[in-house]
């Protein structure tokens, strides 16, 4: 195998072959060929994409190149949820424990925050003591008490995907539907699931933001899974605003009790049910997706799924005294963006307030950089609300003067007041079932 030449074939427009496809992708495993090749090689798959053959292969490498997890053996649905990332986006906080609530075993591996988008893990560590990092041991042994435990990639899941997702985070090749697809895939496929539900978000918080792409994606998500012999159905949502109110890891750790105590903001409340109906649909749970929507709303609405999170956060070591009243470590200072105008909220930027987090010191430049849990922006408003000028737009909460300043400047700037009617997305625009 000559390295050059291969990605010299895919970079004008040629498909490769099984076989070098696969010599390529181990070479690279085992450092024979280096990131700089392996970095080109990405590009040209970024521009030109991948035979359904070549995604197959890529897929079936990352997905052996590590450990695969043990079935069920309780005879429990084992079932997952993935988002393709956005801001505000705290759903699998109260989707692991409402899913395992309806009896499903839900071992989920999430991500840390990438780019302008927020991860599970990093919202999960805002509850102090909760450990992400366990041994496979420990989570199958809180799978089975539980019935959903919480963690991150382990060195030994697709070990592949975690090398070429560095390097693509650094070489501008991450929102390649190819490359997102066999990444997610992998790591989904070495869970040992019986379903899958995939949460594909639309607009200009997600990676890919036409619905078109955001289409194709859950296709190519669907068809592979599916292929595998998994059950998998992608709900496109809504990333055209952030989701819910809160962005920031403390904030969003306590909208999610919010709604896991039955209340909370009305979207986030209404994804929840719906990804909850699609998983006990996807596990056999539930005749049809309209059965397992009254079995989520049951379960949010009478303490079950609370009791459950309860459950998962003091057997992953995070203290519970929150979930009793205490306060988690709050910011010390806040501030508040106003409307500079009367008019109607006509957008609020997901991706501006994402990056407001990420200023606010609640996200990464490096990926070495320690978080803020504390800091974020709650907002007041929603797009389509008529505001007057001075009414509070968002509240912004900083760690000093300095970045409240620059954050309730930058906010501000991120929703958009004016004399007209926007069109939102709806919340869930439609369903890709394989
Ligand atoms: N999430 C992943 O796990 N991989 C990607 O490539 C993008 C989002």
């Amino acid at each position: 195998m000559i390295p050059q030449q291969l990605i010299a074939h895919k970079r004008d427009g040629g498909a490769l072959n099984e076989g070098q496809l696969r010599a390529l992708l181990t070479a690279y495993l085992d450092g024979t060929v280096g990131d700089e090749q392996m970095a080109a090689f990405l590009m040209a798959v970024y521009f030109n994409g991948l035979t359904d053959a070549e995604l197959d292969v890529l897929v079936d490498v990352m997905l052996h190149s590590g450990e695969v997890l043990s079935p069920d053996e309780t005879g429990r649905p084992r079932v997952d949820k993935h988002s393709t990332g956005g801001v505000g986006d705290k759903v699998s906080l109260v989707l692991a424990p409402l899913a395992a609530e309806l009896g499903m075993v839900v071992p989920m591996m999430s991500g840390r925050g990438l780019g302008h988008t927020g991860g599970t893990l990093d919202k999960l560590e805002a509850i102090p003591g909760f450990r992400t990092r366990i041994s496979i041991e420990r989570f199958n042994q809180v799978l089975r008490d539980v019935g959903c435990a919480m963690i991150g990639q382990t060195e030994e899941i697709a070990p592949l995907d975690r090398k070429l997702y560095a390097l693509r985070d650094i070489t501008g090749t991450v929102p390649s539907l190819p490359l997102i697809t066999a990444s997610i895939m992998s790591k989904k496929l070495a869970e040992a699931l019986n379903g899958l539900v995939l949460d594909v978000k639309v607009g200009e918080g997600a990676f890919l933001v036409r619905p078109e792409d955001a289409r194709a994606l859950a296709q190519a998500m669907v068809r592979v899974g599916v292929a595998k012999g998994l059950k998998v159905t992608a709900v496109l949502s809504a990333m055209d605003r952030p989701l819910g109110r809160a962005i920031g890891h403390t904030l969003e750790v306590e909208e999610a009790l919010a709604c896991l105590r039955g209340g909370g903001p009305s979207d986030l409340r209404a994804i929840c049910i719906e990804l909850a109906a699609q998983m006990a649909f996807v596990g056999g749970l539930a005749m049809s997706a309209e059965e397992g929507r009254n079995q989520a709303t049951s379960a949010l609405d009478d303490g079950g799924a609370l009791d459950r999170f309860a459950r998962l956060v003091a057997s992953q070591g995070g203290d519970v005294s929150f979930l009793d009243g205490d306060k988690l470590p709050q910011a010390p200072l806040d501030g508040v963006a106003t409307a500079g105008q009367d008019g109607i909220v006509a957008g609020i930027d997901p991706r501006a307030l994402g990056y407001s987090l990420i200023a606010l010191g609640g996200g990464r430049t490096r990926q070495d950089d320690d978080l803020d849990h504390r800091v974020g922006i709650v907002l007041e408003v929603e797009v389509g609300e008529r505001v007057s000028a001075g009414q509070p737009l968002a509240m912004v909460h900083a760690a000093n003067e300095d970045k409240l300043a620059q954050g309730v400047k930058a906010v501000k700037q991120a929703i958009t007041v004016a004399d007209v009617s926007p069109s939102p997305l709806p919340l869930v625009l439609e369903t890709v079932t394989g």
